[in-house]
């Protein structure tokens, strides 16, 4: 191999692997470095993102809501089946026969760009020179024109719980149990911690989620923020706000976890816990001695708006630089990057990044939440549109939530799109599209929607913003 690249990648991950192939799309030589190791001691691209976290919990999440609505909703269709059962082994190796295919995909997506794979640690030593540590142990050292670093993030321990990979895990085991905790301890009140909790939740766990915060989802829409706790505690998820985790004590029956919250010190008694208590960048033998990278306070490689790190020529992109630790954030950076190297123009925009919650009903949203706009102090306007009155939502026996805009009042332009519902992943793509084109609620209330869609309820919230909406009463 020779050891000269124009642009090494340190991380394959969703960051780091779209920056490998846009780079070779640029015409340049590139090598992506990744040390990621599965639990039985393979190697796979792909990151926490395929192998640990977006990929294995959707594909948990479909799982237990079709078990969930088969057992539930398909009687109302006048569906009859027997006692719905769940073979929870036969759902994890789905998932992991989707986790492997993704993951050889980059591999097959390398090789068709281009990209030289090298699984194993890069290390990046003074000088843009990168040493490369590979399966075999062998040490080399490989020197890039441009080092891009995308060494992503891991789960933030609680000291008063550590892991013991049994009975306290992180998110990444609460993907792997191999069967229903009778009780399972979720701590904290994150996407993650909500995604997980309810996975094993509709398989029958009793889940009792422990948030320190006294406020439900707080970066997101107040009004979404309270539907969404709603459905949570209808479909039985105990979630206790205002209730900060201290400390644990086990036993043969389970674990005693201790917690605070305004009546004073309690505890509960659970099967299995898992820490959500937020994920920290992971940045472990990254940088050799004179780098001229530099950390800030909370362990974030630090960047410019365009991820330029201090050094000359290194870039660091996705969870370990600033902003959402979210694939798609990652993604972008990476071939923004990749584009930047090869001279051309890109740019991030970091007001539009979307956040989705994969949970049912699913929630999604882009831009500011109506409490940003207030505080703003701008004059603005909200249309909202709920899923009851969408004619396909009620087909689908899903007509939960709504879809929210909030707008400029004078300008008219849509300033943030907020949806609980059905596909509220989906139909943030409109909102998006929307928002990066400054759209207003009248290019919206212009644009035709198929009929019947749930995208309708974008086109009625928009209407709705002016008073316009045709298929529910305006207020
Ligand atoms: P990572 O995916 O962490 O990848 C970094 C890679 O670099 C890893 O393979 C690591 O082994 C490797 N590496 C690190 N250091 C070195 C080194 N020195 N040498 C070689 N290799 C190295 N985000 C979403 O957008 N949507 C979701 O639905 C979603 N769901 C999630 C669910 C869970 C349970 C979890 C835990 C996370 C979820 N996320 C989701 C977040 C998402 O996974 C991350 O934002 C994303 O993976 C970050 O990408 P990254 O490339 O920056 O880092
Ligand atoms: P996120 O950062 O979105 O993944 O969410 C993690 C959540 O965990 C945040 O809402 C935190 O408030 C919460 N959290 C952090 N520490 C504790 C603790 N000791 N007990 C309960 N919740 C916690």
């Amino acid at each position: 191999m020779s050891q000269d690249f124009d642009v090494i990648v340190i991380g394959g991950g969703p960051a780091g692997y779209p920056c490998a192939i846009r780079a070779a799309q640029n015409k340049l030589k590139v090598a992506c470095i990744d040390e990621w190791q599965n639990r039985d001691g393979s190697y796979a691209f792909g990151g926490t993102c395929l192998n640990a976290g977006c990929i294995p919990s959707k594909a948990l999440l479909e799982s237990t809501e079709l078990f969930h609505r088969a057992q539930t909703e398909f009687a109302a269709h006048g569906i009859t089946v027997g006692a719905v059962q769940m073979d929870v082994a036969a759902m994890q190796a789905r998932k992991a026969k989707i986790v492997k295919g993704s993951t050889m995909g980059i591999l097959a997506l390398f090789k068709s760009a281009g990209v030289t794979a090298l699984q194993g640690h890069g290390k990046l030593l003074k000088g843009n020179r990168v040493e490369f540590i590979g399966r075999d142990g062998a040490k080399q050292e490989l020197i890039a024109k441009h080092v891009v670093l995308a060494s992503g993030s891991t789960p933030m321990a609680l000291p008063s719980v550590p892991f013991d990979n049994d009975r306290v895990v992180d998110s990444w085991g609460a993907l792997e149990f191999a069967a229903v905790p009778k009780k399972l301890g979720v701590i904290g009140a994150g996407v993650i911690g909500l995604e997980l909790g309810s996975v094993w939740r509709r398989l029958g766990a009793e889940v009792v989620v422990l948030e320190a915060l006294d406020t439900f989802l707080p970066m997101a829409d107040a009004a979404v923020a309270k539907e969404a706790l709603r459905h949570f505690q209808k479909q039985g998820l105990d979630i206790r706000l205002g209730a900060k985790v201290t400390g644990c004590e086990k036993s043969k029956d389970g674990v005693l976890l201790q917690f605070a919250d305004a009546k004073g010190n309690q505890s509960v008694v659970v099967e299995k816990v898992v820490v959500a208590i937020g994920r920290r960048p992971y940045t472990a033998e990254l940088l050799g001695e004179g780098a001229g990278v530099e950390l800030d306070a909370r362990g974030f490689i630090k960047v410019d708006h365009d991820c330029r790190t201090g050094a000359a020529n290194v870039w660091a992109i996705g969870d370990v630089v600033r902003g959402p630790m979210l694939a798609h954030k990652g993604k972008e950076e990476g071939v923004v990057v990749a584009d930047l190297i090869a001279g051309k123009v890109g740019e991030v925009n970091y007001d539009l990044i979307p956040s989705v919650i994969y949970t049912a009903p699913e929630i999604a949203w882009v831009g500011k939440t109506e409490e940003q706009v207030k505080q703003a102090g701008g004059a603005y306007k909200v249309g909202t549109f709920p899923f009851l009155a969408s004619g396909r939502a009620r087909a689908m026996e899903a007509a939960n939530g709504f879809c929210k805009i909030v707008a400029d009042k004078d300008s008219d332009e849509i300033l943030g799109v907020h949806i609980i519902g059905p596909m509220a992943g989906e139909l943030i793509a409109e909102a998006v599209l929307a928002m990066e084109y400054s759209a207003s609620t009248e290019d919206l209330q212009r644009t035709m929607h198929a009929h019947p869609t749930l995208s309708e309820a974008m086109h009625e919230a928009a209407l709705n913003a002016d008073k316009l909406a045709i298929d529910i009463p305006n207020r």
